[in-house]
């Protein structure tokens, strides 16, 4: 275990954020994975980090907060302080690796919905300068898995928590491939095979995608200039990392008024701690205008409604072979860095800038001519299955597979 430990530290540090001499690295972490948090602390420190800054959650004091629900104006403010103090670490060119305990999606859920939408506005609206600087690769980032007890127990109910906890760390290690011997090594060969990916769909220049499964019919219009990624991302510094551990997914965005048809979920989406369920969405023009929901309607409602008008249209597609290590787990992780790398997924709300030509220069208006959406949310839901098929559709109408029963139509 302690080798194991040791190894995903390593991974996080070089492969994810891939922390250079001299910089500094601000981690955010559940306070229940102290231990694992000293090991990176110590790890990076010896990699050369001039500073290590450690910002903690714990869900405890999320809930006990929320119960005996503060004034409305507190939920409604983030502290300027706060503000601060994230967005000058950024600006001083330091790293940001989010060891990410899982949402518990029950913790929340019998606090009322109009509460917990003020907390997400008051810090989305908060923190989009910072946010700007991941969302534009300027600061490198990552996002790792850690199995905190409740989170393991949602997974294996049945077990008791230590046990639980043993055996999501067995997923994780295999899904981040530290079960191999030399995972940095691992990481770099499947990015290669990413790289082939996206360049190959970058290539083709495709100007809509067409899904096809139960319960969907879905046309996406690629905006001109719209970039595939995937894999190890550059950073603008030109240092390459992984904002995400793991991952599989190719991405782009759709065109935000080019989105026609029906998507039906296939995976339940964990929002502001409450689960929604076996959903579909209705698009007209790149946005939604129907829906259905079998459970957690009014969740779904206020994430479509989180603000004016992103919220409820599209910012990400992209593409998972429905046999992806993930997958292969054969369980619901009801997290989404886990349970979006199982499956083709769309998200809602705001747009990557960097999947599109000169996206990180443009300004609202500009944005919005060439159809990339903007939003105070972006949040991704599967819709990925063994019966999806995904035609790439050229200038000229012409219809090409790239997906066939779940997978890549093409072998890279
Ligand atoms: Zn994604
Ligand atoms: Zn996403």
């Amino acid at each position: 275990m302690k080798e194991s430990l040791k190894k995903y530290a390593e991974l996080a540090l070089q492969t994810g954020v891939n922390l250079q001499k001299g910089q500094g690295l601000l981690i955010q972490a559940p306070i229940e994975a102290v231990e694992f948090v000293r090991i990176v602390v110590k790890q990076a420190y010896e990699m050369g980090a001039k500073n290590v800054h450690t910002e903690w959650s714990d869900d405890q004091l999320t809930l006990l907060k929320m119960t005996h629900a503060p004034p409305m104006e507190v939920l409604e403010t983030f502290p300027e302080w706060r503000k601060e103090a994230m967005i000058s670490m950024v600006k001083d060119g330091y790293a940001v690796l989010n060891i990410y305990g899982g949402e518990n999606p029950d913790l929340l859920q019998d606090i009322d919905g109009k509460r917990m939408a003020a907390v997400t506005k008051a810090r989305s609206n908060a923190l989009k300068e910072y946010r700007e600087y991941m969302m534009n690769d300027r600061a490198r980032w990552s996002i790792v898995g850690y199995p905190t007890l409740e989170w393991a127990q949602k997974i294996f109910p049945d077990d008791t928590a230590e046990a639980a906890k043993e055996k999501l760390w067995n997923e994780i290690f295999r899904i981040a491939r530290v079960d191999k011997n030399d995972p940095i090594k691992a990481w770099e060969q499947h990015n290669a095979i990413l790289k082939k990916a996206r360049e190959y769909l970058n290539e083709k220049n495709y100007s809509k995608l067409h899904f096809t499964a139960k319960g969907t019919d879905l046309t996406i219009e690629l905006p001109k200039g719209h970039i595939w990624h995937g894999g190890a991302a550059t950073a603008t510094d030109r240092v390459v990392f992984n904002p995400n551990i793991p991952t599989e997914e190719v991405f782009t965005m759709p065109h935000k008024y080019g989105v026609n048809g029906t998507v039906t979920s296939t995976k339940p989406l964990s929002f502001q701690g409450q689960l929604i369920e076996d959903f579909s969405l209705t698009f007209k023009d790149g946005k939604v205008v129907d829906y259905q929901c079998e459970k957690g309607k009014e969740a779904l409602k206020h994430l479509l409604e989180a603000d004016d008008d992103g919220a409820s249209r599209l910012g990400e597609v992209a593409l998972v072979p429905h046999e992806s290590p993930v997958s292969q787990a054969g369980i619901i992780f009801f997290n989404t860095l886990f349970d979006e790398n199982a499956s083709c997924h769309i998200a809602l709300g705001k747009a990557y800038p960097t999947n599109i030509k000169g996206g990180s220069e443009m300004n609202e208006q500009q944005m919005d001519q060439h159809g990339v959406n903007d939003s105070i949310v972006h949040e991704d839901f599967m819709i990925g299955s063994a019966d999806m098929n995904i035609d790439g559709i050229t200038e000229d109408g012409t219809a090409e597979a790239i997906f066939r029963n779940g997978t890549w139509a093409i072998s890279f």
